[in-house]
């Protein structure tokens, strides 16, 4: 580990070949110490390690900063999404439509539920599911025959809301369930709305580097329909009710109070931080438009900036220039999900899904997060350039 990390001071973070990372979470605990940590003792000395006050303060306030009337806690991103595809009854012989070019968990939860997916592929501009595609994937399945169409679950990828106007569009007119999976988009907004009110299910997650990070793992479920949000209540704690009966399959999902604790000296936070990385992100989208495809946007969208991610050809040779000068850079992903060994089985191999192929030799994440300063911005964009001979 580096004494650059270790000591994040103004010196050491703008010294010339100081490393610099693709995220910072001690840098960020650094500036909230004071308040993180009593929060913390608070809970260690009140004992109330599960489900204590801290838990519904959160969903609170997130159901609110979400633009939600409900908001489940749990116990991690992948969790939510296999309690909400669940809660609807979806399971074996269902089909849910998933981008081919996201993290493996949302291919993942529907496997764990028994249903089967489905992989849609991305449009080029926004790396999210492209509705038009997802038409089309419906009506494959339909026609075979075997598989119920059951819901379809957009990504917003890097932070960027989905098209899910489009996707609406698309799911109403055949009676699919949309999932928005927000784990990586949490404080974005799309057409001023927040991420919990994109569909009627959506999900996050606060693993340490997602926009709202916990210090571990946690997630969260939203939706307007207190029945829903009632089931979630009880599927994450081994579907019992009020009475501790079991009355449905659950399991043992839940955020522990500390990681609520943490989560809550964040809050106040989420929209400042966001912008100071839209900040950071323009300065990039100045500095490399030019040179590579800058990070994706959409119209009405304001990205919660996950990460900023540049499309080029010339991808690898970056990624060894950025390695060799320290820069933390990163590929997400490497590999579209159905290229992967344990989901090949539901894709048809390389060329089925294009665009989610070609992204994932050409995608690159820079380093991003509300700590990076506008000279280590310039440092990383002078390697890319350098790199690419501009
Ligand atoms: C991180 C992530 C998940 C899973 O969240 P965990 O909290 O790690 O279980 C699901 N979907 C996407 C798109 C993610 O990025």
């Amino acid at each position: 580990m580096s004494t650059a990390q270790a000591t994040p001071t103004p010196n050491s973070s703008t010294a010339e070949d100081a490393p610099i990372g693709l995220f910072d979470p001690k840098a960020q605990y650094e500036r909230l110490r004071t308040d993180i940590d009593d929060r913390v003792a608070k809970v260690l000395a009140a004992g109330t390690y599960v489900n204590g006050p801290e838990i519904a303060a959160l969903e609170q306030a997130l159901a609110a900063h979400g633009g939600a009337a409900h908001a489940v806690a749990v116990a991690n991103g992948t969790d939510a999404l296999v309690m909400a595809l669940r809660a609807e009854g979806i399971g074996p012989g269902d089909a849910v439509f998933v981008p081919a070019f996201t993290y493996v968990a949302t291919a993942g939860a529907v496997r764990l539920t028994g249903a089967t997916p489905v992989f849609v592929d991305v449009a080029s501009e926004t790396c999210n599911l492209d509705a038009d595609d997802l038409a089309r994937r419906i009506e494959f399945v339909r026609r075979a025959g075997t598989l119920r169409p059951r819901a379809a679950i957009p990504v917003d990828l890097y932070g960027l809301p989905a098209d899910y106007d489009a996707i609406r569009d698309v799911a109403s007119a055949e009676g699919l369930t949309v999932i928005a999976d927000a784990a990586q988009s949490f404080g974005a907004r799309r057409n001023g709305r927040g991420v919990g009110s994109l569909a009627p299910i959506g999900t996050t997650s606060f693993y340490p580097t997602k926009p709202l990070a916990c210090a571990g793992d946690g997630g969260m479920l939203f939706t307007d329909d207190a029945e829903r949000a009632a089931l979630w209540r009880s599927l994450r704690t081994h579907g019992t009710d009020a009475s501790r009966t079991a009355v449905a399959l659950g399991m043992n999902s839940r955020l522990d109070t500390l990681q609520a604790a943490i989560l809550l000296a964040k809050t106040p936070y989420i929209e400042a931080e966001r912008q100071r990385r839209e900040a950071l992100a323009a300065r990039y989208d100045g500095a490399l438009s030019d040179i590579v495809e800058t990070a994706p946007r959409a119209p009405g969208c304001e990205s919660a900036w996950a990460l900023y991610t540049i499309r080029t050809p010339r991808r690898d040779a970056v990624l060894a220039a950025l390695r060799a000068r320290k820069i933390g850079a990163a590929v997400y992903y490497e590999a579209p999900v159905h290229l992967h060994p344990a989901y090949a089985a539901f894709g048809d191999g390389p060329g089925s899904l294009p665009v989610a192929e070609r992204l994932s030799r050409e995608v690159l994440s820079l380093p991003l997060h509300a700590e990076l300063t506008e000279p280590q911005v310039d440092r990383v964009c002078e390697v890319v350039a350098n790199t690419l001979g501009s």
